[in-house]
C-alpha cells in the first residue's frame, strides 16, 4: 500500500493541496493503469510522476527531451530532499559508473534519461535490473510529427513495453491539439490510458494586443517600466532578435538573444544567463522556450506576428508557471501578415502553404477582433469560456466603443451583391472596396464596375476603414471568403438578410482601431500576492547568493511565491517558515537559517507592514479542491466568491447575516477547499493580540477569547483565525472530501 501522498507533498515540497487534476492523475498512475495527461504549461506535470515515486518502492523512469530540462529537474528534486540522478551523453566515466552503481542498489527514487540513451542494449538490461515501477514520458508530444517538437527517437519508445512488461506509462504534454494527442496514445501504445484533460484556460496571463508602431521602442518602454521583472521577447528573425537586444542594452537593459543560427556555446551561454537572473530580458526566435522552465517569467511580448494561434499560445504560455501574474503583450500591425503570406510563395507544396496561409488569417484574425482574448484562443482549441468579462484581457478591461454601422455595412454588402449580379463572378474584398471608393482602375474599367450604382458611394470614407470593415463582417458571418488563393468576397444566407431587411447592426471598433493609445496598457494585476516589496528584494538578493553557491538557477532555491509569502508573514521560527508553500523539510534544513536570520533582521529595523483582504490573492482565482463535504450553502458562497465577489458583496446578494459568510468561510477553510491564508482575513498585529490571548483561553470557544480581548476583534476574525489553526491540525489529506 503507498504512503498517503499529501503527507508527502508536504514534507518534500512544502505545499498544502494538490493542484486540479494532480492527485487523480498520481491515484490512476499508482493503481498501475497507463494514463495521458493533457494539461497547459505551469499545471505542475512533473509533481504528477515525482510524488508517486516517493510513494512507492521501486525505480521511476523519466523520459525527457532536453538535457538542460534533466539537469534542471534533477537540481530541483536534489534540493527538495528526493533521491534523483540523470544520466545522459554529458555524464561519463567515473561519475557515470557511480551513479550507475547507485541505480543498482536503489538510492534513487527517480531516474531521468534521453530517448535515445534508453534504446541501447546494455541500459535496458539494466534497467530490467533497477527495479523500474513507472516510465513516465514527459513532453510527450515529442512523439507526433503533427507536434511542433518532433524527435524521432521518441517513436522507439513503444519497444520498452517489450523489454519491461508490466510497467505502466504515464504520458504528459501541454499540447493543445487533438491530432497529437491521439498519435501519442497511439505511438506509445498505452493500453486503455485514463485520459485527464485539464482547460487550457490560464489565468494568471493576461492578454494585451496594441497597434505596432515602432516596436523596439514599444518593447523599451513596456520593459522600463517594469524594471524588476523578466520577460521574453519573440521575433520573427535572428537579425532581428540581435538588433532588439543591442538596442535594449544601449538602454541600459540585460538583455540577451537567442536564435538558432548563435554558436552553441553562445546560446548557452545566453539562456543561462536568462534562467540565472542575470540577463532580464531574451529577445529570440521561436527557437527558444522548450526547456525553459523558469518559474518567474513575468511578460512575453511578440513584437512580430506569430505565425499560428497554436504557436502564440504555446509561447506567451511560458509566462507565469509559478501561477502570479504574467502580462502577454502582442503588437499588431496588418504589415506582418501581409509579410508572412508572402513568404509562402516560395513554397512549394502547394497544399501546405494554404494550411500555412489559414494559420496566418487566423492568427491576424485574432488580433484585430473585438472579442475577448481569453474567449477568442480557448474557442481556437474546442474549449469554451463561461463567463462574461474575463478580467484579464485589454478588451474585457477596457470597454470599447460601439457605433451604428448599418448605413457602412449597406453599401458594402450592396456593392459585393452588385457586382456578382452583374458579371456572375465575385471578386476579392480589395476590389469591391475600390469600387465603393470609385477608384480609376483597369479591372474596374474592364469589367464594367464603374457603371454599378454602388460605384464611388463610399468615398467619403478611407479604403482603410472599409478594408476593416470587410475583414470584420467576414469575421461576423456577412460576407463569406472563398479559401483559394484570391479570396472572393459574397454574401452569406446572413448577409443577404441583412441586406434586405436593412436591419441596424452595432459594431464594436476593435481597441487597435480606436487609437494608438499607450504603449503598455495595464493588465490589472489581480491575483498578485502582496508583500514587504523592500524585504522581498532582499529575499531576492539572498536567493541569489544561495543559488550560486550551490551552482543552481535561483528557482531552484526558492520560487517568487515562496519568497512574497516569507516577504507577507514574516515568518521568523521554523515552525512559521515551514508553513510558508515551497518549504519542505530539506529546504527548510539548507536554507532556513539563513532566511530566518534576513527576516529577523529586516524587522530590527523596519516595522512589519499589514496587508489587507481585498489586496490578496483569492479574489482574482481562488484556487479550489473537491467540495464534496460541504452544504450546499457554503458552496453557494465560495462560487460567488470564485466568480469574484467580495465577502461584502455576498452577505448583500444572498442577505445573510455578515457572520453567517464568515462562518461559510471559516468552514472552507477547515475543510482545505478554501485555499487562502491569515493575511487575506487579518492583520500580523491582530494575529499577535489574538494568539497571545489564546494561550490562556484557547480557541475552541469563542466567546472567552472574544472577552479576553475586550472586543477589540470582532467575532468574524475570531472565526476565521480558529479556521487556520484547525486547519493546521487537520492536513488536507484527512478532511473528509473523497
Ligand atoms: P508543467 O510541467 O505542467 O508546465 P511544472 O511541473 O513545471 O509545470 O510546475 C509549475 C510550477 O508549479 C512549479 O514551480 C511547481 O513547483 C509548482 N507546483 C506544482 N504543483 C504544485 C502544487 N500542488 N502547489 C503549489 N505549487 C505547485
Ligand atoms: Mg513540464
Ligand atoms: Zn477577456
Amino acid at each position: 500500500m503507498p504512503a498517503t501522498l499529501a503527507p508527502l507533498l508536504k514534507q518534500y515540497f512544502g505545499y498544502d493541496s494538490f493542484r486540479p487534476l494532480q492527485r487523480e492523475i498520481m491515484e490512476q498512475t499508482l493503481a498501475g493503469r497507463d494514463v495521458l495527461a493533457i494539461l497547459p504549461t505551469g499545471a505542475g506535470k512533473s509533481l504528477c510522476f515525482q510524488l508517486p515515486a516517493l510513494a512507492r518502492d521501486g525505480l521511476t523512469l523519466v523520459i525527457s527531451p532536453l538535457i538542460a530540462l534533466m539537469k534542471d529537474q534533477v537540481d530541483s528534486l536534489t534540493a527538495s530532499g528526493v533521491p534523483a540522478t540523470v544520466l545522459n551523453s554529458s555524464i561519463q566515466g567515473a561519475e557515470a559508473q557511480r551513479r550507475r552503481a547507485g541505480l543498482a542498489q536503489g538510492e534513487y527514487k527517480l531516474l531521468y534519461a534521453a530517448p535515445e540513451r534508453v534504446m541501447t542494449d546494455g541500459f535496458i538490461q539494466d534497467l530490467q535490473r533497477w527495479n523500474v515501477t513507472l516510465i513516465a514520458v514527459d513532453e510527450a508530444h515529442c512523439i507526433s510529427q503533427w507536434g511542433h517538437d518532433f524527435r524521432p527517437e521518441y517513436r522507439q519508445l513503444a519497444q520498452l513495453r517489450e523489454h519491461l512488461p508490466g510497467v505502466p506509462f504515464l504520458a504528459l504534454t501541454a499540447t493543445a491539439t487533438a491530432q497529437v494527442r491521439g498519435d501519442i496514445a497511439q505511438q506509445l501504445r498505452l493500453h486503455q490510458p485514463e485520459l485527464f484533460l485539464a482547460s487550457f484556460n490560464r489565468p494568471n496571463l493576461g492578454y494585451t494586443i496594441l497597434p505596432k508602431d515602432k516596436a523596439a521602442r514599444q518593447v523599451f518602454e513596456f520593459i522600463r517600466e517594469r524594471p524588476n521583472e523578466s520577460g521574453i521577447v519573440y521575433v520573427q528573425s535572428r537579425k532581428s532578435a540581435e538588433t532588439l537586444a543591442a538596442a535594449l542594452v544601449a538602454e541600459g537593459i540585460q538583455a540577451v538573444a537567442y536564435h538558432a543560427g548563435l554558436q552553441p556555446e553562445q546560446r548557452a551561454a545566453n539562456q543561462d544567463a536568462f534562467i540565472r537572473d542575470e540577463a532580464r530580458v531574451v529577445c529570440a526566435t521561436i527557437a527558444f522556450g522548450m526547456g525553459i522552465d523558469k518559474p518567474d517569467v513575468r511578460f512575453v511580448i511578440h513584437a512580430d506576428l506569430p505565425k499560428n494561434l497554436e504557436g502564440y499560445y504555446q509561447e506567451t504560455g511560458r509566462a507565469g508557471r509559478d501561477g502570479l501574474p504574467a502580462e502577454c503583450l502582442l503588437l499588431y500591425g496588418r504589415g506582418d501578415l501581409v509579410r508572412n503570406l508572402k513568404f509562402l510563395d516560395d513554397m512549394t507544396d502547394a497544399e501546405a502553404a494554404g494550411v500555412a496561409a489559414r494559420q496566418m488569417r487566423q492568427m491576424a484574425d485574432f488580433a484585430e477582433g473585438s472579442e475577448c482574448r481569453r474567449r477568442a484562443l480557448l474557442d481556437y482549441f474546442g474549449e469554451s469560456w463561461p463567463g462574461d468579462n474575463c478580467g484579464g484581457c485589454d478588451v474585457c478591461l477596457h470597454p470599447h466603443e460601439t457605433w451604428d454601422a448599418t448605413t457602412e455595412v449597406q453599401k458594402l454588402l450592396s456593392c459585393v451583391f452588385r457586382i456578382k449580379q452583374m458579371g456572375g463572378f465575385s471578386t476579392g474584398l480589395n476590389h469591391s472596396v475600390e469600387v465603393l471608393a470609385g477608384a480609376n482602375t483597369e479591372k474596374i474599367r474592364n469589367w464594367g464596375h464603374d457603371q454599378l450604382s454602388t460605384y464611388g458611394i463610399g468615398k467619403d470614407t478611407p479604403r482603410e476603414q472599409w478594408m476593416t470593415l470587410g475583414r470584420q463582417l467576414i469575421r461576423l458571418g456577412y460576407l463569406s471568403a472563398s479559401t483559394d488563393i484570391y479570396q472572393t468576397v459574397s454574401l452569406s444566407p446572413m448577409g443577404r438578410d441583412a441586406l434586405t431587411q436593412r436591419s441596424q447592426i452595432v459594431l464594436t471598433r476593435a481597441p487597435h482601431q480606436v487609437s494608438a493609445g499607450s504603449s503598455s496598457a495595464k493588465v490589472s494585476r489581480a491575483g498578485n500576492i502582496a508583500c514587504d516589496e523592500g524585504l522581498f528584494a532582499e529575499l531576492r538578493g539572498l536567493r541569489k547568493t544561495l543559488a550560486d553557491a550551490r551552482g543552481v538557477p535561483p528557482y531552484v532555491v526558492f520560487g517568487d511565491v515562496s519568497l512574497r509569502h516569507m516577504a507577507r508573514r514574516y515568518p521568523v521560527s521554523e515552525a512559521a517558515f515551514l508553513a510558508i508553500p515551497g518549504v519542505g523539510s530539506q529546504k527548510l534544513a539548507d536554507f532556513g537559517p539563513a532566511c530566518l536570520q534576513a527576516i529577523s533582521h529586516w524587522l530590527s529595523g523596519h516595522e512589519p507592514q499589514s496587508f489587507p483582504q481585498d489586496e490578496a490573492a483569492p479574489k482574482a482565482a481562488p484556487k479550489m479542491k473537491s467540495e464534496g463535504a460541504l452544504n450546499a450553502s457554503v458552496l453557494e458562497t465560495l462560487r460567488l466568491f470564485r466568480s469574484g465577489q467580495t465577502p461584502q458583496e455576498i452577505t448583500t446578494l444572498r442577505g445573510l447575516s455578515p457572520s453567517t459568510v464568515a462562518q461559510h468561510f471559516a468552514s472552507a477553510i477547515v475543510s482545505g477547499d478554501l485555499e487562502a491564508e491569515p493575511r487575506d482575513f487579518y492583520s500580523f498585529e491582530d494575529e499577535q493580540l489574538i494568539e497571545q490571548a489564546a494561550v490562556e483561553h484557547g480557541f475552541d470557544r469563542l466567546a472567552p477569547l472574544h472577552e479576553a480581548l475586550g472586543g477589540r476583534i470582532p467575532y468574524d476574525t475570531l472565526h476565521f483565525y480558529r479556521a487556520f489553526r484547525q486547519r493546521a491540525q487537520t492536513p488536507p489529506s484527512q478532511s473528509p472530501t473523497p
